[in-house]
């Protein structure tokens, strides 16, 4: 597993899709920086998914707002006192950690436990295995995964009553510092999440901000702004997409959790009462947009929350098959009208629909979608990664994207550099660069050239040759099945245009 993503970091930054940060000074942890690939792709990303929301609904309109935002939005909000994670040094290390992952690798050990005795029986039964009995009877599995949940059990109680009593269940389960295995902790302390920084020039007049750790307060206080100016019926919604900004704990696994990243969020505006089905709906639309890429369905699952959060009153996520497990890749919440009440009492001007049908005035309920574009471009990458072995002994690694997010939509090469070849090739390369992205290349043998596309996941090459000249056709080749076809030159966008377009 942890090969498996190795390699998708190498090729990503090999590729030219996803880049350390500031890697000339040796790189900032959690920050990365999309390479000449990887802004492509993250671009037709965003695109895919504001066609999608704003685009094809007509009742919702996109809005960018600013990073920077009024500090009180963020008492308003809750993050300033309670978007925080739990954190634990340890003494002799001088690591940190957030305490609860600490504790969830720890339980985690015991589902590994169990999947090993699986694992065994599945060799030692072979074909009559059955799993579902097996799991749900042996003595040593059943053990080790009621261990795991009453581990995870404590936990959650811990950190909702007393986080010194999250530091005696490290201390209980024994837990040391993974690398040097030293268990002197210090307490566990709540650690806020929010970068800060100044607005202004003088020491006496600059204002404290936070960099926005979320892009949905955005929409929250331009709700009356769009509502007015666009006279919108409720229910309606407003979408954005745009950076944000956490001091994450535990910063590993590559671009899923970062320090900078961008979210894709939607806030649907509705009549109280009538949340949970338009709850429902989202969580339904939102999945199959995600099966829409076709990554494959078993990849996805839901995570129906049990605690919720201050502000809701139903919360999901979408999760996907990552290298290292499935995680986290969407959240979907009915937010109640929690956020745009608290705006209320903090601005004090008032957040009121009045609703033609009833009669009457009330704050608006909320349902959000909010996924992350880095974990999106993640689980594309990842999964789209594949090391083939061909017939002819030799291998290719190619990246098998969605055609209509690739970065380059077409290459165009000429099979030699003379007889007048480049000058035809370019001339069906500057004919199709109005409608794709696509990319010309004469260097190298054609075998090689296939390879370097077939790396950054270019659907479709096509090379001219000496019979182009006399008959113009040319040959195009399918990423996926290395298959050659000879096809006539007029034809080629014919051919193209619905495999590419989303
Ligand atoms: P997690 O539990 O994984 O920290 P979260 O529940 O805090 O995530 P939300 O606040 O619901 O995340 O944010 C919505 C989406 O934003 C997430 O589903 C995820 O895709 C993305 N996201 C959140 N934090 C990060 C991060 N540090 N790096 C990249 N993407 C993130």
């Amino acid at each position: 597993q942890e090969d498996a993503l190795k390699k998708v970091v190498a090729h990503a930054k090999e590729y030219g899709f996803v880049f350390p940060s500031s890697e000339l000074y040796d790189g900032l942890s959690a920050i990365y920086d999309y390479g000449q690939n990887g802004v492509e792709l993250k671009n037709n990303l965003k695109q895919y998914w504001w066609k999608a929301m704003v685009q094809l609904n007509d009742n919702i309109t996109g809005i960018d707002s600013a990073i920077f935002m009024h500090p009180t939005i963020w008492k308003a909000s809750g993050h300033v006192d309670a978007f925080n994670d739990p954190l634990i040094d340890n003494k002799d290390s001088k690591k940190r950690f957030r305490a609860d992952v600490l504790v969830e690798d720890f339980a985690e050990k015991f589902e590994e436990k169990a999947k090993k005795e699986i694992e065994k029986a599945k060799k030692r039964f072979g074909e009559d295995f059955d799993q579902e009995q097996f799991e749900s009877t042996h003595p040593k599995v059943l053990e080790y995964r009621k261990q795991k949940q009453e581990i995870l059990d404590r936990l959650a109680k811990t950190l909702e009553t007393d986080l010194s009593k999250t530091k005696e269940l490290i201390e209980e389960l024994g837990i040391g510092d993974p690398e040097t295995g030293s268990k002197n902790w210090t307490e566990v302390r709540q650690f806020n999440l929010m970068f800060g920084t100044k607005l202004g020039s003088t020491a006496d007049t600059a204002t404290d901000l936070y960099l926005r750790p979320e892009t949905a307060q955005g929409i929250f206080v331009n709700y009356l702004n769009v509502q007015k100016t666009g006279r919108k019926k409720l229910p309606f919604g407003i979408a954005q997409i745009g950076k944000a900004f956490r001091n994450e704990i535990v910063a590993r696994q590559f671009i899923f959790r970062m320090r900078e990243f961008e979210q894709m969020e939607m806030q649907f505006f509705v009549a109280p009462g009538s949340e949970l089905s338009f709850f429902e709906e989202w969580k339904n639309k939102r999945l199959n947009w995600h099966l829409a890429l076709g990554l494959g369905k078993e990849n996805y699952r839901f995570h129906d929350h049990e605690k919720l959060a201050h502000y809701a009153n139903a919360a999901t996520d979408i999760e996907f098959q990552f290298p290292f497990g499935f995680k986290e890749l969407e959240g979907i919440h009915s937010r109640t009208d929690f956020d745009l009440s608290a705006h209320e009492k903090f601005s004090g001007k008032k957040i009121q629909y009045f609703d033609p049908e009833l009669n009457k005035n009330y704050v608006p309920y909320v349902v959000e979608t909010s996924v992350g574009l880095d974990r999106l471009f993640l689980a594309v990458l990842s999964n789209s990664y594949n090391e083939e072995s061909l017939e002819d002994g030799t291998s290719r690694t190619v990246l098998a994207l969605p055609p209509a997010i690739a970065p380059t939509k077409l290459a165009i090469f000429p099979l030699v550099k003379k007889d007048g070849l480049p000058e035809y090739a370019q001339k069906i390369f500057n004919d199709l660069k109005y409608d794709y992205n696509v990319m010309y290349e004469d260097k190298d043998a054609i075998g090689k050239r296939y390879r370097r596309q077939d790396a950054i996941g270019t659907p479709y090459c096509i090379t001219v040759d000496h019979d182009t000249l006399k008959d113009n056709t040319v040959t195009i080749r399918d990423r996926d099945t290395m298959t050659q076809e000879r096809v006539s030159v007029d034809s080629l966008r014919e051919l193209i245009d619905p495999k590419v377009n989303m």
